[in-house]
């Protein structure tokens, strides 16, 4: 019996590799820009911290987490998202002490859900959390930023913002009460597991997909007029930024992070193209996090975004640029055994000339005829070969792969033109 790997935790295979690697080289570069520094933080935490950044009320705390004691006896989870993490590292070494963090991480997560297309019990997120700034504009700029992601990786026109305020933690309590006592009088109407939720999270239900629960909830008491005069004059300051920077957004009433110290702004990018697994990214403000867990009361704002769900997306709008997926620009062929050193030191000179050109020899016996086709299977744009004549007069045949008329250069001129691009 062979062995398999674990049921919802698939390998990235080397064809897909590189559509993560464009998708983390394009994130590197961007969030660089945004001055934003990397942290690292364990795959594996005390279970706690999570029932507690999380909240133990949650699908993920009541039936997601993959937890065990290890030999010590101690309950550790692996790790279901990446916030709790960084919060829980940034209070420990005192990152928060007169000090704000622009921070961003990527790595795996794990969720022991139903697997199917988008939704995996391993999975990858990258995500960002800004520490010590109240002001709506960082909430502006973190929204910016994943726009511009957007646009980079060329899916901005299937992806859009949907945009809520869910208040201070003040406004939601009283909002809390009120939606409490209007479902307890439509209890009979609502699905089983709203039932369940309406004593532990009455917010969630607004997230219900169920046809029955939404109705009961079209008459149901509005957040929005709930909300504080500061609430709304934060989120007044977050549009009116969003405004200014061109960046559309569809308010939607019902998005909420059900969460006591989550507060006022809350985000999604959605997409129609990837069926019930839609949410590419999530965020918000969570100004109470940081001294839920222990720490001084600091603000905080962040988002996640699934990875595997926006390189399905851009894998099924087809806009992964070919050089991502091919193995190499160049192919290097001996025609004659004699010829081989030859290639292999031109190999250098070009990887050493053109740091950035993916070269590739071809190694091991073959006639011209097979190595071509090694060549082009590799996605190689152009064919360099060398044989008896060219090692005479050390004159290389300049071949382009994807069409065009094949060239003798000296090595000088072949570097020359390679390095042009
Ligand atoms: P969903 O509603 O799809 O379950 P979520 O609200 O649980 O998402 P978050 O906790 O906000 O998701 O995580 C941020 C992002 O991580 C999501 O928007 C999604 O893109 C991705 N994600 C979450 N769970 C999974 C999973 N099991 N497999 C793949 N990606 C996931
Ligand atoms: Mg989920």
């Amino acid at each position: 019996m062979t062995i398999q790997s674990i049921r919802g935790m698939p390998d990235i295979l080397p064809e897909q590799a590189g559509a993560w690697l464009y998708l983390e080289k394009a994130v590197a570069r961007l969030f660089a820009s945004y001055g934003l520094t990397q942290i690292r933080t364990p795959i594996v935490e005390e279970t706690r911290l999570f029932a507690r950044a999380v909240g133990d009320v949650t699908d993920i705390v009541e039936k997601e987490m993959y937890s065990f004691e290890d030999r010590s006896g101690e309950s550790l989870t692996l790790r279901p998202e990446l916030t709790a993490g960084v919060v829980r590292a940034a209070i420990e070494h005192g990152l928060l002490h007169n000090q704000t963090q622009r921070l961003w991480y990527q790595g795996p997560a794990f969720r022991y859900e139903r697997p199917q297309k988008g939704r995996y019990r391993q999975f990858h997120q990258i995500g960002v959390e800004c520490f010590g700034f109240p002001d709506a504009a960082m909430d502006a700029e973190l929204i910016e930023l994943t726009d511009a992601l957007w646009s980079e990786l060329g899916i901005r026109e299937h992806v859009s913002l949907q945009l809520n305020t869910i208040g201070s933690p003040e406004a939601r309590a009283r909002y809390r009460e009120a939606l409490v006592t209007y479902l307890t009088a439509h209890f009979e109407l609502l699905d089983a597991d709203s039932q369940s939720r309406l004593q532990r999270n009455p917010l969630r239900i607004l997230d219900s997909k169920d046809q029955g629960t939404q109705e009961v909830l079209e008459g149901a008491p509005s957040l929005e007029s709930y909300l504080t005069d500061d609430d709304r004059a934060h989120f007044g300051r977050l549009t009116a930024h969003l405004d200014a920077a061109g960046v559309s957004y569809v308010l939607n009433p019902r998005l909420v992070r059900g969460l006591d110290y989550y507060g006022r702004t809350v985000f999604e990018w959605v997409t129609d193209e990837l069926g019930a697994q839609g949410t590419i990214c999530g965020g918000g403000r969570y100004d109470g996090l940081v001294a839920h867990l222990g720490g001084k009361p600091t603000p905080g704002v962040g988002f996640a975004l699934g990875v595997e769900r926006v390189v399905l997306l851009m894998q099924t709008l087809a806009v992964i640029p070919d050089t991502v997926t091919s193995q190499a620009d160049v192919y290097l062929m001996a025609q004659v055994p004699v010829a081989e050193s030859a290639i292999r030191s031109l190999a250098r000179k070009l990887r050493e000339a053109c740091p950035e050109l993916r070269v590739m020899t071809h190694i091991g016996e073959g006639s011209l005829k097979s190595q071509l086709k090694k060549a082009d299977k590799c996605g190689a744009r152009v064919g360099l070969i060398v044989g008896e004549s060219e090692l005479e007069n050390g004159t290389v045949v300049f071949k382009p792969l994807r069409g065009g008329d094949q060239e003798i250069l000296s090595q000088d001129d072949t570097l020359r033109r390679l390095q042009r691009g």
